[in-house]
């Protein structure tokens, strides 16, 4: 039999999702330090698709590992939304609604704590493929067969590691396309009053999603992240019909940017796919589980690394638990991602899209339009801001309902 090297737990990808629970794993258990490996087809720093937008929840997830963000990064304390029923203001009396980081600077941050947590790394090295027995996993690789308790896939939403032990199901992937523009910080509102934008109009012209304009540092030089996220694209080819119609509607969203000037240069797009979570999907098979975009993400935004880190933490407890004994703790990681906060949250973004990416939308945007105390509400919980968003379901309508019948604050 081929030799193989052997772990206790084998992670595929090391993204923020496996990157998190490899993190949240040695810091709950100290002795796991050498006997876990995260297998990556690229080599940190390497680039990734993604606007790199941290909401409140992701920083409060650095705090708890003890993490420094000691990247590049814009602070944005204002923020708006175009609606096709009007302007909102999602600015918070100076409160931190997102760091804008680049995510190959970010990752490879990551990549560095775990390593110095003694998590090992092995790069340039594609997962393959996967056979469960009944005390362990095998995993093939580029470089060789791994051999483990546990396997997580965060491999990403292609993750292979999905389509090898849960079956392949394309429905729930959304898309998004971005690109990044050099601009005057002293003549561009996203850096002179640290504001992100975000555009919805498109959705009375049929993408599931939003535009939007991030205010970011590439190479020390200032840049808006401009980009379009779709829930439920067409059938999408670079270069083909799918794409142009989302640039002509990014376009249309930030006219006074030169994007109209971009719209042949196919090679300043980038785009990726999103899974996003559906209820319906388990995270949990046998002695694999999965995390981040491998598993899925937010169905409205498209936000997906606060995700990573709740997923890894949540990974972490449970992969404890299962190597202390507790066979039925992977089982529980599956429920948590159902019926735990993060689950609860996913739900609700995924109702929260089919209603306003729905025939009816405008209703609905209206309708969320009506309080600017329940707006406050909704940018609080969905940032995770003072764990907001972990609140039992009574309280939180609860707050809501005062807040739009009383005007209540939150603080
Ligand atoms: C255009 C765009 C903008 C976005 N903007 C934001 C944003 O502002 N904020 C936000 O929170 N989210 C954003 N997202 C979503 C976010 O990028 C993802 O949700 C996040 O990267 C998920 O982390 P992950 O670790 O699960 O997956 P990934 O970051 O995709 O990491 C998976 C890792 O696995 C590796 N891998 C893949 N296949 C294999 C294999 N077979 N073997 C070994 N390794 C493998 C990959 O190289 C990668 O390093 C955006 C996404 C897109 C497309």
């Amino acid at each position: 039999m081929e030799s193989s090297r052997k772990f206790d737990v084998v992670i595929a990808g090391a993204g923020p999702a496996g990157l998190a629970t490899a993190l949240y794993l040695v810091k709950r258990r100290p002795s796991l330090a050498g006997r876990i490996v995260a297998i990556e087809k690229s080599a940190h720093p390497r680039f990734k698709v993604c606007a790199g937008g941290l909401i409140p929840k992701t920083m409060l997830a650095l705090d708890e590992l003890g993490i420094t963000l000691d990247v590049p990064a814009v602070e944005v304390t204002r923020g708006e939304a175009a609606t096709p029923v009007g302007g909102v203001d999602l600015s918070r009396n100076g409160d931190v609604l997102a760091t804008v980081i680049r995510r190959d600077q970010f990752d490879a941050m990551l990549a560095r704590a775990a390593r110095d947590a003694g998590v090992e790394i092995v790069e340039r090295s594609r997962v393959l493929d996967v056979a469960q027995y009944a005390d362990g996993v095998r995993v093939g690789t580029e470089p060789g067969i791994f051999d483990a308790q546990i396997l997580v896939g965060a491999d990403g939403s292609g993750s292979r590691v999905r389509r090898a032990v849960f079956g392949a199901r394309k429905e729930t992937i959304g898309r998004a396309l971005m690109t990044d523009i050099a601009v005057d910080p002293e003549r561009t509102p996203e850096f002179i009053e640290q504001r992100y934008r975000f555009d919805f109009r498109c959705v009375s012209h049929g993408i599931n999603g939003y535009s939007w304009s991030f205010p970011c540092l590439i190479g020390g030089a200032p840049h808006l992240n401009v980009g379009i996220y779709d829930q439920r694209p067409r059938e999408f080819t670079e270069n083909g019909g799918e794409q142009s119609r989302m640039v002509a509607e990014l376009a249309a969203a930030f006219p006074e940017l030169p994007l109209d000037g971009l719209r042949r240069h196919a090679t300043r797009w980038r785009s990726f796919p999103i899974r996003w979570f559906d209820a319906r999907d388990s995270y949990a098979r046998g002695r694999v589980i999965l995390a981040g975009d491998a598993a899925g993400v937010d169905p409205l935004m498209g936000e997906g690394i606060s995700c990573a880190f709740e997923h890894g933490k949540l990974a972490a407890n449970a992969i404890g638990q299962f190597l202390d004994g507790d066979n039925a703790a992977l089982a529980d990681y599956d429920r948590a991602l159902h019926d735990g906060a993060v689950g609860k949250k996913l739900s609700r973004l995924a109702f929260a899209a089919r209603h306003f990416y729905s025939p009816h939308h405008k209703l609905f945007f209206r309708i969320a339009s009506v309080s600017r105390r329940a707006q406050e509400i909704g940018v609080d919980w969905y940032n995770g801001a003072r764990h907001l968003d972990e609140m039992p379901t009574r309280h939180l309508i609860a707050r809501w309902a005062r807040a739009v019948l009383l005007g209540d604050s939150l603080r």
